[in-house]
């Protein structure tokens, strides 16, 4: 980790949830050799912003606690997982900066030892199978005030059940003829309880196990006997599976095991403007309202990673949302503090114009001929007679040392459309006809004499002068009002940058039914900027300041120094403060 992020954690105090404090008292208790948490995502999809929120608390806690984390790919469902997904989920894990214990883990490489634990279920008369169809299952389950129909085949043989299943292994069923069910209690005012289904046939392959099984486990009985098997101490999991609890127990139970896991439920991170379910997710992908699962507008791992938001931010912003039992909602400008903040320190500052307008300095030559015995002692430049141009040195960083860049100074110039008003405001700090003086950053003081306006009345040029004696220093008896950016209009790149608002209209698109209603139509913005050579001159995936502009990011894959291109990460400044 990087000096900026372990300052950031410094400054984020003793984490002190529920969880923690539970741990606390187990280790305090001498009750585990060691903490084992797991993170066990289902490989159907990318990883978004409510599993950094998992990871971080599964891998944090084990960290914290001097004990391991496991990856395990919970991969019970064969027709929605890829080897796509696996692959960046790994990836996702180790950019967030954390390692797993060992090699990845698959629920599928213990299918066989749960196939024998089915086995053992129904010698113990605690499972059979069921030949209902599908719809007479859902009916006969009851409500929640009435009990649930048993099975016809509830109380068949433990013979007759172990043949049948050995049959729905040896794939004599179609699918939807066969299930094995647990026999627990079809009165049980937790509908979870009543006889849930273990097994189902699946007559698909596995991206692990090839066509060995035509039969594959449920969740609901993998993941507790997978936690199991790996001796994992704190199953920590949503709040959504607080109801599965129960079923959780009475398995690790009647497998028998003498420490079995347990699990603890967290309430499911939810971000205003955001969808955080790999299913929605997948639906923007696959119906090209995104450009893909790291579309840098979508609140996936790869997504965000590819707006350049940085690790350390997103564990900032995890541990600020901390670990409660509530759900709630959490501001998306919360997410926006917790990066903004762990990018001022990390990020070189750069000039970037993004709407560009020409100004011609009318006494350019003039004006620099005097430039060396003009210029106050701060001032480091160069001047290049054949490019016509004066290369100022600066530093990249005000306050950290992140070495040096010269930028060039030339006749023509672009400043930002923005900074120039023919009838402004009255708060207005930048240029207008009433006030055509202003600092330019890092070289002169230059005075507008004159705007050229287009057939349409827009101002499409400005000429102006600079005053020689402000290089560096102010002019004589007076101090000049703002200061502003430009980039050199012969020597600058142009550049592609795009600029991002949320990408759904609604505070919570997951309660719109259709999707499309819920995008905000201006999630993207692209613009023919131009930005200072040394900004085009970056490889892909470096982030900068822009100065005045906001924090960017040279795009991953589709940045280059003839062709940049950057991705607005965050805005400077935000009049939001978290509490
Ligand atoms: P999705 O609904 O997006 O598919 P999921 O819960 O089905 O999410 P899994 O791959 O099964 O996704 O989840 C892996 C782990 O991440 C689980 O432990 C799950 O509880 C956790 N997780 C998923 N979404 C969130 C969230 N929004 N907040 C916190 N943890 C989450
Ligand atoms: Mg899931």
């Amino acid at each position: 980790m990087s000096d900026n992020s372990s300052n950031i954690e410094q400054k984020v105090e003793q984490k002190n949830d529920f969880i923690r404090n539970m741990i606390r008292e187990d280790v305090k208790a001498q009750k585990y050799k060691q903490i084992v948490t797991r993170f066990p995502p289902e490989p159907n999809g990318y990883l978004h912003l409510g599993h950094v929120k998992s990871i971080c608390l599964n891998f944090g806690v084990a960290e914290e606690f001097d004990g391991i984390c496991h990856l395990r790919y919970d991969d019970t469902n064969p027709t929605a997982e890829k080897q796509d997904y696996i692959d960046n989920i790994k990836k996702d894990v180790h950019w967030l900066g954390f390692e797993w214990a060992g090699e990845a883990l698959h629920a599928s490489s213990y299918f066989d030892q749960l196939y024998t634990w089915a086995v053992q279920l129904i010698e113990q008369g605690e499972a059979y199978v069921d030949m209902q169809t599908p719809e007479q299952i859902k009916d006969n389950r009851g409500s929640y005030k009435e009990a649930g129909t048993a099975s016809p085949q509830r109380d068949a043989s433990v013979a007759d059940n172990l043949q049948l299943f050995a049959d729905m292994k040896n794939g004599k069923y179609a699918e939807g003829k066969a299930v094995l069910r647990a026999k627990i209690d079809m009165a049980d005012p937790n509908m979870n309880m009543r006889d849930p289904i273990i097994y189902r046939v699946m007559h698909q392959e596995h991206h692990q196990t090839g066509d060995k099984w035509c039969i594959y486990p449920m969740y609901d009985y993998a993941h507790p006997l997978s936690d199991a098997i790996e001796g994992i101490t704190h199953s920590l999991c949503t709040l959504e599976f607080e109801d599965h609890r129960p079923f959780y127990d009475w398995i690790v139970n009647k497998i028998g095991f003498e420490q079995p896991p347990h699990q603890y439920e967290f309430s499911r991170l939810n971000v205003d403007h955001t969808l955080t379910s790999k299913r929605k997710l997948k639906q923007l992908v696959d119906e090209g309202i995104v450009d893909g699962w790291d579309d840098p507008r979508m609140p996936t791992v790869a997504g965000m990673r590819r707006r350049g938001y940085t690790p350390e931010g997103l564990r900032d912003f995890c541990h600020r949302v901390g670990v409660a039992k509530a759900d709630g909602v959490v501001d998306m400008r919360l997410l926006e503090f917790s990066i903004r903040q762990s990018l001022d320190d990390t990020t070189a500052r750069g000039m970037a114009v993004l709407k560009p307008l020409k100004v011609t300095i009318t006494n350019f030559s003039e004006a620099v001929s005097s430039w060396e015995s003009q210029k106050a002692d701060s001032v480091t430049a160069r001047w290049d007679d054949t490019a016509q141009t004066l290369w100022l040195t600066q530093p990249n960083h005000p306050n950290v040392d992140m070495g040096e860049r010269e930028i060039p100074f030339t006749e023509t110039l672009y400043i930002d459309q923005g900074d120039y008003e023919i009838e402004p405001p009255a708060d207005y700090k930048r240029l207008s006809p009433e006030k055509p003086e202003i600092r330019l950053r890092n070289t002169y003081v230059l005075a507008v004499s004159e705007h050229v306006l287009n057939d349409a009345g827009n101002v499409i040029e400005l000429k102006a002068t600079i005053d020689p004696a402000t290089l560096g220093n102010n002019p004589e008896g007076r101090k000049v009002k703002g200061v502003i950016h430009w980039v050199s209009a012969s020597q600058g790149v142009p550049a592609t940058v795009r600029l991002y608002e949320s990408l759904f209209s609604v505070e919570d698109p997951s309660s719109v039914s259709d999707v499309h209603a819920a995008l905000n139509p201006n999630s993207l913005t692209e613009l023919s900027a131009v930005v200072e050579p040394s900004l085009a001159n970056a490889n892909a995936g470096t982030r900068f300041q822009f100065e005045r502009e906001g924090y960017f990011i040279a795009d991953e894959i589709e940045h280059s120094s003839e062709k940049p291109v950057f991705n607005q990460i965050v805005s400077l400044r935000d009049s939001y403060k978290p509490a």
